[in-house]
């Protein structure tokens, strides 16, 4: 018959047809009005029934998160808030829900809360909009590196290399925990594992990506990345996504066009085709603001995507920034936590946010780095000193992207890897590359979950992935 999601309903709705609409209750009012979400929008339609001619007991069985099948002629509404409504012919109760004992009741819950009932949670309207507007960031990604010619490829998610550097590591193993085989030296003989070495959860796809775009120009994956560090921050889970394109015979300049392009055209992507979850997005902000102390209110949502597509970001060096943060009010004044005292000093996240929420106001590219901080693939400057990396560092976030020109002179490449103690034997196939047909190249991660903080406005990064992975917490 004439089953039809509510988006589609309210899209382009016949007044006087008649539809089958499937959902979940999400109030019951005066025995007469239905709204029922279907998690194809953020709206609901309301149906309206004539409780006189129903059943009493089947009109018990309407509660908060019942699911339910109407079918019933559209009307236009008599009510405020919605342009059509349904009037009920029939209904039937398809899965019960107890008011005792279901969780979530129509007042608003804490995202705490939230987070204890992550199965439950998709049926909330914040959490219904944040996945639909994180299903469109997934497609506006493909589609920016589709328009422009780049390939996906699929890097391993299980890895044998231990030489990536960028943090600790989940094992992979199926060794019997308690009784490792031991080798000579009574150390845990890793020849008997599986893969007949130690294998980890990978924590960056680039070493491979590297590979691919030393053959096929341009490519970039979008994977699971794994990071085993105990850091408990509203911008950090132990299972995230990241983006990582690698472009051979780009340039650090082309490489900061190329990310910046991106992340515009991602936010772009929300604003045309997100509007109405990005609406409820900004309200929910706008209220969660009223609470805090002025100094604190972020700027309203569509206002602040606005600002970074139409903006450009700045872009200045790690020396440049050094220097701002070394003469900046907080640092004389001894508020922040690591003061910055000299040239080398690693920047933290309070330093990145004063560089972009107080000094410029706008997203801040920095670049050269001191070698030390930065991995060893990244390209070395003829001051011997710095590396070509690049930061973008985003308002409320911090570091949103990480990438670098890579360094394609072997030799250079050998003595930096001596200089971070890797042994040669375990990147002998990234150093391959370089001695055959190496070109310059770079490459940049997205870390997607805080390109999804940025666009819902979320302040914690558990409240933008569906089944969060943080130290301690793997239920669901
Ligand atoms: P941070 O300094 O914020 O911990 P990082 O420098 O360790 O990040 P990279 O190794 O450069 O991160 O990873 C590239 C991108 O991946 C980062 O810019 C960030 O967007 C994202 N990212 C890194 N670690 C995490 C994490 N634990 N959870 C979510 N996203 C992350
Ligand atoms: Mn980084």
């Amino acid at each position: 018959m004439n089953y039809i999601r509510i988006n589609e309903l309210l899209k382009s709705p016949t007044i006087g047809s008649e539809v089958i609409i499937k959902g979940w209750v999400r109030t019951f009012r005066s025995n007469r009005f239905i709204a029922i979400n279907d998690g194809s929008t953020i709206n609901n339609v309301q149906a309206v029934l004539d409780f006189e001619k129903e059943d009493e007991n089947q009109l018990k069985r309407i509660t908060t998160g019942s699911s339910i099948a109407v079918v019933g002629k559209v009307v236009a509404s008599q009510g405020k808030g919605q342009n059509i409504e349904i009037v009920v012919k029939s209904f039937e109760i398809l899965g019960d829900a107890n008011p005792d004992e279901f969780p979530l009741q129509p007042k608003k819950h804490s995202l705490e809360f939230l987070r204890e009932i992550a199965h439950l949670r998709f049926r909330t309207s914040t959490f219904g909009a944040i996945t639909r507007v994180r299903h469109s960031m997934i497609f506006a990604i493909h589609n920016f590196f589709n328009e422009r010619g780049f390939y996906n490829i699929h890097t391993p998610i299980i890895t044998g290399s231990d030489a990536e550097g960028a943090g600790e590591m989940f094992r992979v193993t199926t060794l019997d925990l308690k009784n490792l085989p031991k080798n000579e030296q009574g150390e845990t003989d890793t020849k008997q594992d599986f893969f007949g070495k130690e294998t980890n959860l990978t924590v960056s796809g680039q070493l491979e990506a590297e590979l691919a775009a030393l053959a096929l120009g341009k490519v970039y994956t979008f994977g699971p990345t794994f990071r085993a560090e105990n850091s408990n921050t509203t911008r950090h889970l132990s299972e995230f996504w990241m983006i990582e394109p690698e472009v051979a015979f780009n340039d650090l300049n082309d490489n900061m066009d190329l990310a910046e392009e991106m992340l515009k055209y991602c936010v772009q992507y929300a604003l045309d085709k997100c509007g109405e979850d990005l609406a409820f997005l900004a309200t929910r902000l706008e209220e969660e603001d009223k609470s805090k102390p002025q100094d604190q209110r972020s700027l309203p949502l569509i206002e602040k995507l606005k600002f970074v597509v139409e903006n450009d970001f700045v872009r200045l060096t790690y020396t440049e920034a050094i220097e701002i943060l070394r003469n900046s009010k907080p640092n004389k004044k001894g508020q922040f936590k690591y003061p910055i005292e000299s040239w080398g000093a690693d920047l933290q996240s309070e330093h990145e946010r004063f560089l972009v929420e107080k000094e410029f106001k706008k997203p801040v590219i920095l670049t050269d780095y001191p070698a030390n901080i930065k991995a060893f693939y990244m390209r070395q400057n003829d001051d011997g000193k710095t590396v070509r990396a690049m930061d973008i560092l985003f308002p409320g976030i911090g570091e949103i992207v990480g990438g670098s020109q890579r360094e394609e002179r072997l030799d250079i490449l050998k003595q930096k890897i001596a200089t971070f103690n890797i042994p040669e034997e375990s990147v002998w196939w990234y150093l391959d590359t370089r001695k055959f047909g190496t070109v310059p190249h770079a490459g940049f991660g997205l870390g997607f979950e805080r390109l999804m903080l940025f666009v819902t406005g979320m302040s914690n990064i558990r409240d933008v992935i569906p089944f969060p992975r943080t130290p301690k917490n793997a239920e669901f």
